[in-house]
């Protein structure tokens, strides 16, 4: 076959129905990225030699070995793991008697949810250990536990299991999912946050943290809502209270308010939220939207630069909610550069269609963490605002 003939095949090939250029390009991309799978020889799908296909049936072989004793979650659970295409996505059923040490910490919100921290004997799961046949772990690791203590909850817990899931990239760690044979309770079991929620952190460290580790903290909240909202999700809740720090870096939790962008709120499950971070045009009844997260967001930024809680030195009362419908918005006393002072402003809008998007938002932190703004910061960059 001529040279011609053979490139008018390929062109009527991938020009047809059966021709999946995303397909072709991802396999491509994978093999150079990750190198190829030992066992079926195509490219893997992620870091350390994950590779879908040859996991996939591993995981599916266990099916029988396993169950939640709900349909839905086991059905969940398997989806998952037919589909992780990292190790990081993975999510297993887990035997409570896996964990040990088991400390309530805290009640969540208004429903009968607790936090516990413990230890989970084997950790999660990294990569397939061809000579044993089997899976290697991380071993011996805290985490944080969220029970659902309640046996009604199970849609609300799927609810949330699933948004957790979606847009875990960037949020706090979810290895997987147990009951306490006791209480039925089914139970999250997440990434342990050292530093608890971001208030904490900050009561703590504030004084230690240079500009580095305020922009840092900032761009990986911006890059969680980011992919909330890129998943026409929103957040509708976003506070210091539910944004957890573990070593590293501070991340979004709590996804149990988070509704999809189309969601018609009533008045029986409007969210008001915590008043600082709630945007004006909640506080006058209208509906959220992404929008308003990016209120939310400005406070926090406001927040993780001048170390201080949004109006800490007044009442939060139905006084300062007519002050904020009336423009009032947190002041800084220290010097702010000009750049992220803008973006704050902008972000604290009182018209929710001047406020940047998350995208925005995110890449204006990442190119001032970029450039050398950082550095120069400190000497010439500085404006004293108000
Ligand atoms: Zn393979």
């Amino acid at each position: 076959m001529s040279v011609g003939r053979l490139l008018q095949n390929w062109l009527t090939w991938q020009t047809s129905s059966e021709f999946d250029l995303d397909f072709w390009i991802e396999r491509s991309w994978n093999f150079v990225w990750y190198g190829k799978c030992e066992e079926c020889k195509q490219g893997n799908t992620g870091g350390d030699g994950w590779c879908n296909a040859c996991n996939a049936k591993r995981f599916q072989q266990n099916f029988k070995n396993w169950t939640s004793g709900n349909d839905d979650i086991d059905k969940f659970i398997q989806d998952i793991q037919l589909s992780a295409k990292e190790y990081y996505k993975v999510l297993e059923w887990i035997p409570y008697d896996k964990f040990y040490n088991i400390e309530y910490i805290t009640k969540v919100g208004f429903n009968k949810i607790y936090k516990a921290k413990c230890k989970w004997i084997d950790g999660f799961i990294t990569e397939w250990d061809n000579k044993n046949q089997k899976w290697k772990r991380w071993g011996n690791m805290d985490v944080a536990l969220k029970i659902f203590n309640d046996s009604d909850v199970t849609l609300e817990f799927i609810n949330e299991v699933t948004l957790h899931h979606k847009v875990s990239d960037s949020i706090i760690g979810f290895y997987g999912i147990t009951q306490d044979p006791e209480t039925k309770s089914y139970i999250m079991v997440l990434d342990y946050a050292e530093n608890g929620n971001l208030r904490n952190y900050l009561n703590k460290n504030f004084d230690k943290l240079n500009w580095k580790d305020k922009i840092g903290n900032l761009l990986n909240i911006a890059i969680g809502l980011n992919e909330i909202h890129v998943n026409e999700l929103i957040h509708r809740n976003l506070h210091s209270g539910n944004i957890l720090h573990n070593k590293h870096y501070a991340c979004i939790d709590d996804m149990r308010l988070c509704k999809p962008a189309v969601y018609n709120e009533s008045e029986n499950t409007k969210v008001y939220g915590v008043l600082p971070y709630t945007a004006p045009e909640i506080l006058q009844g209208q509906n959220h939207t992404k929008a308003a997260d990016i209120y939310s967001f400005g406070i926090i930024m406001y927040e993780v630069i001048s170390g201080l809680s949004p109006y800490h030195d007044i009442s939060h009362n139905e006084i300062l909610v007519l002050k904020i419908c009336k423009g009032l918005r947190p002041r800084f006393n220290i010097k702010v550069p000009q750049l992220i002072d803008h973006l704050i402003k902008k972000c604290l809008d009182a018209d929710p269609l001047k406020r940047p998007t998350a995208l925005e938002v995110k890449m204006i932190l990442f190119q001032f963490q970029l450039d050398d703004e950082l550095k120069r910061l400190e000497e010439t960059e500085l404006k004293t605002t108000n």
